[in-house]
Formats: structure tokens, C-alpha cells, sequence
């Protein structure tokens, strides 16, 4: 027999040549913290604190009951599902989907995002995505064995890609555009004047856009964010995807779709239909709930972020940062004081408060000099947070 030592089996070079994902290693500092007997208020994570809406958990209760929920589901999405998700499409964008043939339903958006960049991308190949960015949005592309071109967003552009820091060269050869607006982590917000130009520039170029709208009821004001299907020929160039884990507190359920013409949704229900099954059906009765259910309980959502929003804006501000504000998503981006990077200060300041913010660089290279503050606690502990920091003598300088 082969001696144990001298097997070899390794991870493909693709996987290991992933960059370090930022977020785990924060995991180790909340650890050792914790073992320290330090009380953690994580302002780190994108999970929403609060419970699903009643109504999605019933629906899911008597789903299954039902026998018929314990087969395998459809591929697609049952035709009820995407009759629910093409009247919300219109009801909250007033864009026209056909049930049909133009929604993929998912097992949350992040699959999603992951299987349409291995389903559209070749070794080699070049896709734009705007840094900082949600992880998988260039990970997908690396995992393709891609190569990714990064745009700076900057504070000066209100956290919109400049078109113009895009070579011709890497347009030409570009395959997919990746946009995610209302934005993680900087909460921008795309105006049609921003997406009109992005429709027309991957139009010109033949570049697929993806549009991540996880984001795209978490808002406030009145704020009504737009759809890319409302820009004139966006539909042939783009794909819309959304997620029920921010807008109905359902992150532990795995549910969001894609919208987008017949041709690229085939494409993408052909990569999943040799990976997996579907959404089961129990959590496809639940979010075919939360899309009918009245809006009341989504702004029921909103309302205790948004108090949570003005208490945040209103420390930070007296703590010295400059806030950027918009009327959306649950996340904060601030600054980090000079004399640090991002993964230095943040350590710090954990170990002074308990306190944990998420390092900028967990977003991407180019993003060392900010660090992202999420809402999702109670208003007493961000309270203490505050209360721990002032104390801490923690403040922008
Ligand atoms: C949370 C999030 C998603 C995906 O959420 P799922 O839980 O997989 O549906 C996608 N994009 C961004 C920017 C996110 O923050």
C-alpha cells in the first residue's frame, strides 16, 4: 500500500488561487474575542436580525403538509411563483415579464449570480465589475477561470462606475458588466441618467449586464429604486436579479429569481439544470406569500431601519465622520481614520469595544480606506456600541 504521506490530492488551482475570503478570517477575530469573554455587537454582517413576516412562515407550514411539496420541484419555478414574481415585477416597476419564458426562479440570488457568470464566461475571458463589490460578484468570474477588471467607485462620482476609466481595449474584449445598485456596501444609489449610459455602453460593446437588486426594496423616503428593464434596450443586453433575504427577512430561506429575455434565462436554466433541482416547493409557496402579502409588512421592516439609519447617521456625525446618506439599503460607509488600513482599524477597535465593522478590503482591493457599518441590531445595542466607543475614545480623525 502507498504510504498516506506520499498521496496528493489538491483543491482545482482555480479554487486555490481565490483571494483570501475576508470574511472568514473575520469569523476567527469575533472567535478569539468571544474566547476573551469580550460581548460582541457584530455591525459586521448583512444578515437581517428580524423574524420573517408570519404569513410567508404559514404558507410554508401548509405547503408541507402537502405531499405534493415533498417531490422534486420545477426547475423553473412552479408557473404560480412566476405569475406572482411577473405581477410584482409590474405592480412595483411597471416592467412587463412574461411568466413564461423570462424569469428563472433560484435558490437565493447568489447562486444565481454565481451560475450565470460560469454559464456565460470562458477561461480567459474579461468581465467589469465595480470595486468595492458584493464577493461573489467577482468570485463567480474566477471560479469561471475569468479574469476581472475592477472600476474604482468613488465617493466624487456618488459611488457610480466612470465609463470613461474603462479602456476601449477591456470594452471591446469585455464579457459581462456587473452593477449593483441600491449598492452593497456604499448604499449608492443609480439614477436612469447613470443607467441609460451603462444599457447604451454595453449595447455598444455586446457586454451582458447583470443588475444585482438585492437591495431594491430595502429603501426609504419614498424611494422607489429603478428597474434596468425600465431604460429603453436594456432588454437586450441585460439580466435582473433579486433576492427575498433583505426585503422579507427570509435570508435563511434561499429564494430569489432572474429576469431577463428568453435566450439568456435558457442559458442560465441550462448551467442550473446540471447542478440542481430548483427551489423546493415549500419555500416557493412562502415567497410566492411574501410577493402577495400586503406591502405593510415589508414597511414594517423598513420603518425600524430607517430609525435605526438616523440614530447611526447622527453618532457618527458627532463622532466625527462625514456621512454619505441615501434613501437605501441597511449599510453605512465610512472612512477609516488615517494611520490605519481597513483590517488594522477595524481589529482595534473591536478589541477596545467588542464592537465589529466589516474592513473595506472584504470588498474588493482597491476599498482599504473605508470600512462598512451594517444596521442590523437593536437600536439599545447600537446604542451601547456608541456608548463603547465614545469611552473607547473611538472617532474619525
Ligand atoms: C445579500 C446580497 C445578495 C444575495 O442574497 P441571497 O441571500 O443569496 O438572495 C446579492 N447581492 C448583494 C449585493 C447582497 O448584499
Amino acid at each position: 500500500m502507498i504510504e498516506t504521506s506520499k498521496i496528493n490530492i489538491k483543491a482545482a488551482d482555480k479554487l486555490l488561487k481565490l483571494p483570501k475570503y475576508i470574511f472568514a478570517e473575520l469569523d476567527e477575530w469575533k472567535e478569539e474575542a468571544r474566547k476573551k469573554g469580550i460581548d460582541l455587537i457584530d455591525l459586521g454582517i448583512g444578515n437581517p436580525d428580524g423574524a420573517t413576516p408570519a404569513p410567508v412562515v404559514e404558507a410554508a407550514l401548509k405547503s408541507i403538509q402537502d405531499p405534493k411539496s415533498h417531490g422534486y420541484p420545477s426547475f423553473r419555478g412552479k408557473i404560480e411563483f412566476r405569475q406572482a414574481i411577473a405581477d410584482w415585477m409590474k405592480r412595483r416597476y411597471n416592467v412587463t415579464i412574461d411568466p413564461y419564458t423570462e424569469i428563472q426562479t433560484l435558490i437565493g440570488e447568489k447562486e444565481g449570480l454565481a451560475n450565470v457568470a460560469m454559464a456565460f464566461t470562458n477561461p480567459g475571458d474579461i468581465n467589469i465589475v465595480p470595486d468595492p463589490y458584493y464577493p461573489v460578484l467577482s468570485r463567480g468570474t474566477w471560479i469561471a477561470s475569468g479574469e476581472v477588471f475592477h472600476v474604482k467607485l468613488k465617493k466624487e462620482n456618488n459611488f457610480l462606475p466612470d465609463l470613461n476609466e474603462i479602456p476601449e481595449e477591456i470594452a471591446k474584449k469585455a464579457k459581462i458588466f456587473f452593477i449593483n445598485y441600491p449598492n452593497n456596501p456604499t448604499a449608492a444609489i443609480a439614477p436612469m441618467e447613470f443607467l441609460e449610459r451603462v444599457v447604451d455602453f454595453c449595447r455598444k460593446y455586446s457586454i451582458l449586464l447583470i443588475s444585482d437588486m438585492a437591495y431594491g426594496e430595502v429603501v426609504f423616503d419614498n424611494y422607489r429604486p429603478i428597474s434596468i428593464f425600465e431604460v429603453e434596450g436594456a432588454k437586450d443586453v441585460a439580466i435582473e436579479f433579486h433576492s427575498f433575504s433583505k426585503t422579507f427577512n427570509m435570508a435563511g430561506w434561499r429564494a430569489g429569481f432572474a429576469v431577463g429575455k428568453k435566450e439568456f434565462i435558457d442559458i442560465i436554466y441550462a448551467m442550473k439544470s446540471n447542478i440542481d433541482y430548483g427551489t423546493s416547493t415549500l419555500v416557493q409557496d412562502a415567497a410566492i406569500k411574501a410577493l402577495t402579502m400586503p406591502y405593510e409588512y415589508v414597511q414594517k421592516i423598513m420603518d425600524e431601519y430607517d430609525e435605526r439609519r438616523e440614530l447611526i447617521a447622527q453618532n457618527m456625525t458627532e463622532l466625527g465622520w462625514d456621512v454619505y446618506r441615501t434613501p437605501a439599503t441597511m449599510y453605512f460607509w465610512l472612512k477609516i481614520p488615517k494611520g490605519y488600513t481597513s483590517k488594522e482599524w477595524c481589529k482595534m477597535v473591536l478589541e477596545k469595544t467588542g464592537v465589529v465593522f466589516t474592513p473595506g478590503i472584504a470588498f474588493g482591493d482597491m476599498s482599504d480606506d473605508h470600512f462598512r457599518f451594517s444596521i442590523v441590531q437593536s437600536e439599545a445595542r447600537l446604542k451601547e456600541a456608541f456608548r463603547r466607543m465614545r469611552e473607547a475614545g473611538i472617532k474619525f480623525s
